[in-house]
């Protein structure tokens, strides 16, 4: 019987790993401008730091955690999210000790058991951006700023930065009472779920996606008529700093996020193109953390962005699939022309250009149906008569010109120099995909 991959567990096959090669080239690239540096986090942490990282009451540690015990019996949890283990590894490796800001960036597959659907999966891949080690206003900015670099980049279109402030452990618990005095009495109408998060997390029913709750949410008590004064400083300082670099943002007051360790800015970015799973990322300030999860008092701030979904906006709004390159197709007839090949492939290969090989005998015209299947700009014919004759031709695919180039120690050097001066549409390293995307207004 057939095997097939798991509910909601993926295979990335070729044809769309170019466009997610393509998102994750532009990350490294955004990133290391802020001075993010990218971080390796295990699968595989003890379940206990999600439990006290994440929040007992989240969705995520109440029904989503993929968690077992290993053969030693300790209880161990595929990681759902990054932000935990990457401020485990700050603690662990006292990182804090630098003496300066540390921005990380990380890139991974997290695990939650949630109920799949267009956009949610049990196993997807989240680009993860991580800083410590400030409080102030101007890296809150840098943090989201790069997020919008990252989307500008890619040319994603229809993409808003929703904003908001959850206060802090000063002002949040006056908010929770309002909100839990205004929800009381309409108690009977709410889900389930948000009957229980009136007693343990009232904020969470605001961003509850059930009609009824969503409805009642819409009149509930406004957390900025709740923020301290520093809080309200701060948010004021991030907005100001946003709007100086011409980052458009959208306040919205509803937005709660889904973890417990968010305190002050949170941030989302939401999509116009993706229905009900419309956050392309989210993110936002967890001052707490670092010390809850047993390093010194230091403030992060952070964001996570899912590349299916990034990746399901780029190709709605790509015109044309973009295709692995493929430079040079080497197509041999006979087991003489067979030998030389190989060891020409190999040599073009070593001057960097992607060279492709006629593995298996065939007719002339199926190696050409080949080549146009590869894709390949040019292709290599090396035949018997060629071996007889010592040359070998070279065919331009797209202007379908041909050239005879001696079988002597020059031939790779003069088969790249015919790639680099030819004249066919790929002859140029061709612009990011897609290239017909509206550009965002450069700021
Ligand atoms: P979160 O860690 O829940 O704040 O999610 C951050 C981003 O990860 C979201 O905005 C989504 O783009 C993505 N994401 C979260 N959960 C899933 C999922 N189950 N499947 C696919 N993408 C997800």
């Amino acid at each position: 019987m057939e095997i097939r991959s798991i509910r909601g567990m993926n295979d990335i096959l070729p044809e769309d790993s170019i466009l997610w090669k393509h998102v994750r080239d532009t990350m490294h690239r955004v990133l290391a401008r802020y001075g993010f540096r990218e971080i390796l986090i295990p699968v595989l942490e003890e379940t206990r730091l999600f439990q006290r990282g994440i929040g007992e009451t989240t969705d995520i540690v109440e029904k989503e955690m993929y968690t077992f015990e290993d053969r030693s019996g300790q209880s161990l949890t595929l990681r759902p999210e990054a932000t935990a283990s990457i401020v485990r590894a700050y603690v662990q490796h006292h990182l804090y000790t630098s003496g300066k800001v540390e921005k990380f960036y990380f890139w991974g597959p997290m695990f939650r058991y949630e109920r799949p659907q267009k956009g949610r999966y049990r196993q997807f891949y989240q680009i993860d951006v991580e800083a410590f080690g400030s409080n102030d206003p101007s890296l809150d900015t840098d943090v989201i700023a790069s997020l919008y670099d990252f989307l500008a980049a890619l040319r994603v279109p229809g993409v808003t930065i929703e904003i908001n402030s959850l206060g802090c452990p000063k002002c949040r618990p006056g908010y929770h009472q309002a909100l839990k005095a205004y929800f009381s009495d309409k108690q009977v109408k709410l889900c389930p779920d948000c009957k229980s998060r009136l007693v343990r997390n009232p904020l969470r029913i605001l961003d509850c996606k059930v009609e009824t709750c969503h409805a009642l949410a819409m009149n509930a008590p406004n957390i900025h008529e709740f923020l301290c004064d520093t809080c309200k400083t701060h948010f004021r300082g991030v907005r100001g700093y946003l709007e100086d670099l011409r980052i458009p943002t959208r306040l919205n007051p509803m937005m709660v996020r889904g973890l417990d360790y968010y305190v002050q800015t949170t941030f989302e970015a939401v999509s116009e193109n993706l229905g009900a799973q419309n956050a392309v990322a989210g993110g936002g300030r967890y001052d707490g953390l670092v010390r809850q999860l047993g390093g010194p008092d230091i403030p992060g701030i952070g964001y996570a962005m899912g590349m299916e979904r990034l990746v399901m906006i780029l190709k709605e709004a790509g015109e044309e699939p973009m295709e692995w390159p493929c430079d040079l197709f080497i197509a041999t007839l006979g087991k003489d022309a067979r030998r030389f090949g190989i060891t020409l492939a190999a040599k073009i290969r070593k001057t960097g250009k992607v060279c492709e090989f006629s593995y298996e005998p065939k007719s002339l015209k199926a190696l050409m149906k080949l080549a146009n299947r590869l894709n390949a700009r040019f292709t290599a014919i090396i035949g018997e008569d060629e071996m007889r004759e010592q040359k070998i031709v070279l065919r331009n695919m797209e202007t379908r010109e041909q050239v005879t180039l001696p079988m002597d120690d020059s031939l790779p050097e003069m088969i790249v120099v015919s790639l680099d001066n030819a004249d066919d549409s790929r002859s140029t390293q061709r612009p990011p995909f897609p290239s017909s995307f509206p550009e965002k207004s450069s700021r």
